[in-house]
């Protein structure tokens, strides 16, 4: 990773590589590369040595992108920090991964960071160090500084198979998981990522996705870097206003987000009023994006190129992605079809046999791109990975004939009704062309006659008129099977999310499924 910096610094020096909307600081690529040696340099005069684990607990800002870079140049091995965490679950990841230097924003709304560290120190004996960023103790560790043969001798020690970063799993189906990663798993899957979109250094990416996610620091600005295209930060964490603010202000051609966030952008009281028309491109991932979105952000956010990603954190992340030319059909009925160097098959989960096309079945994957193993977590590793080295994703996906991938949901989240596989994907995607439906999501939860039943959350257009269960059932009638048709509803103004903004789908059924 910092070789391809270097060459980024030398091809374009002179070009935006980073630019924080929020504080207006921005950096050209000769500015970041010098910037980066500098937080490198007084990482290693603060004593952080190879394989050294320093922790990034910060919303999305330019010291966490410097971050980034400095540990991957020195070989250290960064860990994300999901900005949202309590003082306990940060004392956990602290610990699990044995931090011993940690990077921290301030405070960020009601997250009093400072206070939050405190509070667990006295828990965490291998932290040693503790820097807030644009806090006194931030200019205290870039006081320090090691010599240019330091350095060289570092770098010289490295390998492209290092361990570099722990990024935790979003926990959308139970607690995260620290996925250990190298510079090759990633700065390829980025190189890649960016070249499916097209990127050169004319292209400027729009990144409201947290950088603690993969989204964010893999396909946000490790794409960037390595094509010399601009990162451009528009607020700490998701805002719809200055995401769509920043894209006019900085003339940005790329835009990324999941689903909820682009269907945030588009119902904005004043979405007409930004002009968009810089937006040639942008990735849309994470979960499965409803037809009347993405036929929206195409026509309405000028994203003709827009492309879906499928990935997960243990794969670097990405392993398909829907190509420059592809159609809506593609897009939306589609995650692509497999990325360049990696494999990927379908199987019967119970058996591992690979089923024919067209057949439902457990997608696995394998490649550079597949971790090395879930941080100290040997057995979690081993039912994850299997000894041929596939990565057992847990989706349940369709090969189709063309070779594009269809996911139809998770295996944790398929409901079983009276003995019949529902998929709630096919219920949502449905739903979604309700008139009154603003956005939905279906979950089963226990019943006793059926095992399970199918329950649709739904959050209204307009909260004073929301769907009635007869409005929902008139609407599925004649167009849905029986089975699949809600037998529940809860109307809601929002939907439980992780940081990395997917919908939790177990926190809906822990609290609905009464
Ligand atoms: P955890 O593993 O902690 O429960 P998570 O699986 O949500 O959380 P991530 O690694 O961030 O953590 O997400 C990967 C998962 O996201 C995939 O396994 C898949 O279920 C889902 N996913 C990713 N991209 C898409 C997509 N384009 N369409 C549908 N689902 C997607
Ligand atoms: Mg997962």
């Amino acid at each position: 990773i910092g070789a391809n910096l270097a060459r980024a610094v030398e091809r374009f020096p002179g070009r935006e590589a980073l630019v924080d909307v929020p504080s207006g600081r921005r950096w050209t690529y000769a500015e970041f590369g010098a910037a980066v040696d500098r937080l490198a340099r007084a990482l290693m005069a603060a004593g952080t040595g190879r394989g050294d684990r320093v922790g990034i607990w910060a919303v999305n800002c330019p010291e966490w992108v410097l971050t980034q870079y400095a540990t991957a140049r020195i070989g250290a091995i960064m860990v994300n920090i999901n900005p949202a965490y309590r003082a306990h679950e940060l004392a956990y990841v602290l610990n699990q991964a044995g931090v011993s230097l940690l990077i921290a924003s301030l405070a960020h709304r009601t997250s009093d960071y400072r206070d939050l560290v405190d509070r667990v120190r006295a828990d965490c004996p291998r932290l040693r160090a503790v820097h807030y960023i644009g806090d006194p103790s931030w200019d205290e560790l870039l006081a320090g500084t090691v010599p240019d043969g330091e350095l060289a001798a570092r770098e010289a020690e490295l390998s492209c198979d290092d361990p570099i970063n722990i990024q935790y799993t979003s926990g959308t189906t139970g607690f995260p998981k620290g996925a250990t990663l190298t510079h090759h798993n990633i700065l390829n899957n980025g190189f890649f990522v960016g070249e499916m979109l097209g990127y050169t250094e004319r292209d400027r990416i729009c990144l409201p996705v947290p950088f603690y996610h993969c989204f964010g620091m893999v396909m946000g600005n490790l794409a960037a870097t390595s094509h010399g295209a601009c990162a451009v930060i528009p607020a700490p964490s998701f805002d719809p206003a200055a995401t769509l603010r920043a894209v006019q202000r900085e003339r940005c051609t790329s835009l990324y987000g999941v689903p909820t966030m682009f269907i945030a952008e588009l119902n904005l009281p004043d979405f007409a009023a930004y002009d968009l028309s810089s937006l040639r491109t942008g990735i849309m991932a994470g979960s499965p994006c409803p037809v009347e979105v993405m036929k929206r952000v195409v026509a309405e956010m000028h994203m003709a190129e827009v492309s879906i990603c499928y990935g997960m954190t243990e794969t670097s992340p990405v392993s398909t992605q829907t190509r420059r030319d592809d159609d809506l059909e593609r897009r939306t009925g589609t995650v692509g079809r497999v990325m360049p160097h990696v494999e990927v098959k379908v199987v019967d989960p119970a058996t591992g046999t690979t089923l024919p096309r067209g057949e439902t079945g457990e997608l696995r994957t394998r490649g550079y791109s597949v971790m090395l193993g879930y941080w100290d977590e040997p057995e979690r590793t081993a039912e994850a990975i299997d000894a041929g080295r596939w990565m057992h994703t847990g989706d349940l996906a369709v090969m189709r004939e063309d070779g594009y991938v269809r996911i139809v949901g998770r295996i944790k989240d398929m409901i079983i009704r009276g003995g019949e596989n529902v998929y709630p994907r096919e219920i949502e995607e449905f739903l979604h062309a309700h008139p009154k439906i603003a956005d939905v999501q279906v979950v089963g939860v226990p019943d006793e006659r059926y095992g399970e039943e199918v329950l649709a959350c739904v959050i209204p257009r307009d909260p004073a008129d929301p769907p009635t269960l007869d409005d929902i059932t008139a609407f599925c009638r004649e167009r849905l099977a029986h089975y699949k048709v809600p037998r529940r509803l809860e109307v809601l103004d929002a939907f439980p999310m992780t940081v990395s903004g997917k919908v939790r789908k177990v926190e809906l059924r822990r609290v609905h499924g009464g």
